[in-house]
């Protein structure tokens, strides 16, 4: 066993109410590393494309990486992975906080949920003492309500995942939040917890992680929070006060804000959300969401006057701002802040439920639907009373909630009327920030293997034009221009396989992305970078080329997770007014992804050594990656 790894998995099946512990095999953290490497790797060998995502038979995989829960002060992220049910294909998400430390002091990497219970229940882990317990009184708790039942219960220190009743209800985008404030928003993993009867996890435990070489653990991790610290480094102490709320300016000035559901691409009533005006009005105190990090990014705030005056929250992100905001046409910060209570509360999906209103709002204001579609409810821009019945009928499945439960182009695709032609998605996924104008987004969209994404592969170094990162990463500049389409393959490859690293390792995506753009290029932390940290914490003697090499294994096992559920090229594109309407404003005015998109798809697969007829890694590429049985099963099915 080495360091780093608690060296466990936790298998739950509650179809048998069996719990079990199996041994984290060495060969999985040396080829997966752990996270969302080895969640993938069972997800491929114990969930075939037979098993249908709402079945007993899915899994709902959780993975705490090697890093979590250590001295580096980035460790801090729980990945869950399972079939999604609102795409069909691969689906995974993240979430912050300190379930993740529990779950890896209580001396497991991995928790595999299986089966379905036959009345709903809730997961009590305190080390090697596992209970599968009743949740009667639980089930219809919101998600803040059931956080505190649990903490009254077991105690004030034990950490929750657990979802809401968009859970319960199966809304196919429910979420898990973890301890009230932090989500895994994306792909539905709420709506598979909820399938089981699963209503939440409550982890506490009482050991430590051991680490190969503390002695050099300790100067790595004196480093990166010297870096960390925001009296040292500009970006990061506005990184600190803002979180990813400066993006909402940022993209405003690049032109890729959403507004009422993409028809503009900048925000004209942008003072009124402004990060600052935040800042001042509402926050109360920063704080950190995991045990080491020195970054503080998640704010307490509190709504100082108005209809939602005294209301309180923690951290509001980027993308809240929009697909809540401009998204909808709402400019009153005070009832985005409202909303993502709500959201958080309810257990659903930011984008997919601002999406999903966002297209109601258009189809509205064409006239393409009226109240006879809509159980009666109106959808007008801004309305932000009309906002909040939506969410909470989406919430309960309800009137016109239950038409939009199942996601954004499910719905466009029951109303007809060519309403999908104001959805803009891949792979039935959808995100809010507009990239037609930005070819490598585009293209980290269109790649994405959950769908349309801005956290799979695509870094920040176009957005934030860092002409220098560029030249030291790609021997090139030309990656620091938002609008050029050159080299957008070859940088779409390597954030892809940068972010599997992050997500694997268990590190927060804000700081890790921090550390590698919001400093000159000679202090950045680049994937490279990761190999010194890991051997010393492990043990396992990494060099930059072993960890590149884990993290193009892991892209492509999930590549390979969707071939074999008949994914090809044509799937790695671009839906709606993305692909084939102008971008109206900004620095793309004028662009639309089918101009670039197939350009760009041509570099990709050039430099992932991919088929590029079919866009699937060849045999050639899975065996060079140690894939060996998953290449043999891909031509056993006829895929490659
Ligand atoms: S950077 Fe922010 S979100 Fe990430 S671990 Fe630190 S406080 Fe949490």
């Amino acid at each position: 066993m080495t360091s780093g790894w608690a060296g466990n998995i936790l298998r739950v099946d509650l179809t048998e109410g069996k719990v079990t512990s199996e041994p984290l095999p060495e060969s999985w953290q040396t080829q997966f590393l752990g996270g969302s490497g080895i969640n993938d790797w069972i997800l491929w060998n114990e969930v075939p494309p037979e098993v249908e995502p709402l079945s007993p038979e899915n899994r709902l995989i959780f993975g705490v990486g090697p890093l979590a829960g250590t001295l580096i002060p980035l460790g801090s992220r729980t990945h869950v992975t399972t079939r999604s049910p609102l795409t069909g294909i691969f689906g995974d998400s993240n979430g912050g906080g300190f379930w993740s430390t529990m779950l890896k002091y209580a001396g497991y990497d991995h928790l595999i949920i299986q089966g379905k219970a036959d009345k709903p229940v809730y997961l009590w882990i305190t080390d090697d003492q596992v209970s599968i317990r009743d949740a009667a009184h639980l089930w219809g708790q919101d998600t803040y309500q059931t956080v505190g039942t649990l903490k009254e219960e077991l105690g004030e220190e034990v950490a929750v995942a657990a979802i809401g009743p968009a859970g319960e209800n199966q809304v196919l985008f429910a979420n898990i939040m973890f301890d009230r404030y932090r989500a895994a928003a994306k792909t539905g993993a709420g709506c598979v917890m909820g399938s089981k009867n699963l209503k939440a996890i409550a982890v506490q435990g009482t050991n430590s992680v051991t680490m190969a070489r503390p002695q050099e653990v300790r100067p790595l991790a004196e480093e990166l929070r010297r870096r960390l610290d925001i009296n040292q480094s500009r970006g990061i102490a506005s990184f600190a006060k803002y979180g990813t709320t400066f993006l909402t300016t940022l993209y405003n000035e690049l032109g890729c804000n959403s507004v009422n559901n993409y028809q503009d691409t900048v925000f004209q009533r942008i003072e009124d959300i402004h990060p600052d005006k935040f800042v001042d009005e509402f926050v109360q105190h920063n704080i950190s969401c995991s045990v080491n990090c020195p970054v503080h990014c998640a704010h307490h705030w509190k709504i100082p006057q108005g209809p939602y005056k005294g209301e309180m929250g923690s951290k509001i992100e980027y993308i809240i701002m929009d697909s809540m905001g401009m998204h909808l046409g709402v400019s009153d910060l005070a009832a985005i802040l409202h909303f993502q209570n709500l959201l958080n509360k309810q257990g659903m999906d930011a984008t997919q439920t601002g999406t999903s209103i966002g297209l109601m709002m258009e189809l509205w204001q064409r006239g393409i639907i009226t109240a006879a579609d809509t159980a009666g409810t109106k959808f007008e821009w801004g309305d932000v009373t009309g906002i909040e019945e939506t969410i909470n009928l989406i919430a309960r499945r309800e009137g016109v909630g239950q038409l939009l439960a199942d996601g954004t182009l499910a719905a466009a695709l029951k109303i007809g009327r060519k309403a999908e032609k104001y959805v803009c998605h891949s792979k039935g996924m959808t995100e809010v920030e507009d990239v037609r104008g930005f070819p490598g987004w585009a293209l980290g969209y269109a790649i994405s293997n959950r769908g349309a994404d801005h956290l799979k592969a695509h870094g920040q170094i176009d957005k934030q034009q860092r002409h220098d990162v560029s030249e030291k990463l790609f021997g090139v500049p030309d990656v620091g221009n938002p609008t050029s389409v050159a080299y957008k393959g070859k940088s779409a490859k390597y954030h892809e396989e940068f972010e599997a690293i992050i997500n694997s390792t268990g590190v927060c995506m804000m700081n890790a992305l921090s550390l590698s753009i919001k400093f000159k290029p000679e202090e950045a932390v680049h994937m490279a970078d990761y190999a010194p940290i890991l051997s010393v914490v492990t043990g396992l003697e990494m060099s930059a080329e072993d960890v590149q090499q884990c993290a193009e294994r892991i892209v492509c096992l999930e590549k390979a997770y969707n071939a074999r559920l008949g994914l090809s090229r044509k799937d790695d594109t671009l839906h709606g007014r993305w692909m084939n309407e102008p971008c109206p404003s900004g620095m793309g005015k004028g662009m639309k992804a089918e101009d670039y998109l197939e350009q760009c798809l041509n570099e990709y697969y050039a430099e992932r050594g991919f088929d590029p007829t079919t866009g699937l890694p060849t045999i050639k590429k899975l065996q060079d990656l140690g894939l060996d049985t998953v290449a043999q099963e891909l031509v056993s099915r006829g895929v490659i």
